[in-house]
């Protein structure tokens, strides 16, 4: 049996994942995908999952969120949220968990933002979506979220549109919009990969920063240990839908025993 992080010490954990597992339908069976996947993220914990293409990272965040679709996937287990299990809320509550509580960032901003509208309208939309103000509230929070994630002139840039913004910087509009409904938790499915490592380097600092100053949980996700190492204080190692190892981070590095594990860590240039 893989070893399980520690629950984070003296706080009750945000996200508690247990057991989970989640398989699709096939023509003929269930294809098992993720299995028996459980970890604790406590208050302003990161931890990481890492694991290769395919190894089911995404779909554990997909499960958590149940994004799956009903009919073709399978989730087992239990996601508590503050001690509240996410599998077993109406459709609607979990509208509501998702607006509110857990927020998503993605590999490729740009399949999330919409070509025709300005970045301030985008941001706008999600805070009037998550809160009750005014419009010009609304404009008012934009560009003091968009100062937030650092985006240089941000006054100015609340009329660009999303092609506007080099891949950085629209990754920041991305993670603006997570901290809208100024989430407990944030998911990260791999928000770096499409960046070059300057980028990525700035951009790990700046969910660093913005978890301390929002106090935030995130959960990272990630093929790469070495954005790992910059991130997370615990990990979890996933090899074709299993956990094979997890713990602190630090751990996993100096005596991480999987071979699967040794050979993502000699991977880090
Ligand atoms: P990764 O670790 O790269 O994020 P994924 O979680 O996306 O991996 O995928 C894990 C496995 O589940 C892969 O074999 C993938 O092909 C399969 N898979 C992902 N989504 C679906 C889906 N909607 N239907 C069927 N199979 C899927
Ligand atoms: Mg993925």
């Amino acid at each position: 049996m893989p070893e399980q992080p520690r629950p984070h010490p003296a706080a009750e954990p945000v996200l508690s994942v247990r057991d989970l597992a989640v398989s699709f339908r096939t023509a003929d069976a269930w294809r098992p995908v993720v299995n028996n996947v459980s970890f604790d993220i406590g208050p302003r914990e990161t931890v990481a999952i890492v694991g290769e293409s395919g190894s089911g990272k995404s779909v554990t965040s997909l499960a958590i969120m149940r994004l799956l679709a009903k009919g073709s996937a399978r989730i087992e287990g239990e996601v508590l949220l503050n001690g509240r299990n996410l599998l077993a809320l109406s459709e609607e509550r979990m509208r509501d968990v998702r607006g509110n509580d857990i927020a998503m960032i993605f590999q490729e901003p740009m399949t999330s933002l919409n070509p025709t509208f300005t970045i301030g309208r985008q941001i706008a939309e999600t805070l009037l979506r998550h809160r009750r103000m005014s419009a010009t509230q609304a404009k008012a929070e934009s560009i003091e979220l968009l100062e937030k994630v650092r985006i240089p002139n941000a006054r100015g840039r609340i009329k660009d549109y999303p092609h506007q913004f080099s891949g950085g910087m629209r990754q920041r509009v991305m993670i603006a919009m997570a901290l809208a409904s100024k989430p407990q938790l944030l998911i990260a499915d791999e928000p770096t990969t499409a960046l070059d490592v300057t980028i990525q380097g700035q951009i790990l600092d700046l969910i660093k920063t913005l978890q301390e100053e929002e106090d935030m949980s995130v959960l990272f996700i990630t093929h790469d240990m070495g954005v790992v190492a910059e991130i997370a204080e615990r990990t979890l190692v996933m090899y074709r839908g299993d956990v094979v190892e997890s713990g602190p981070t630090e751990d996993i590095f100096h005596r991480g025993r999987q071979p699967y594990t040794r050979a993502l860590i000699e991977a880090v240039p």
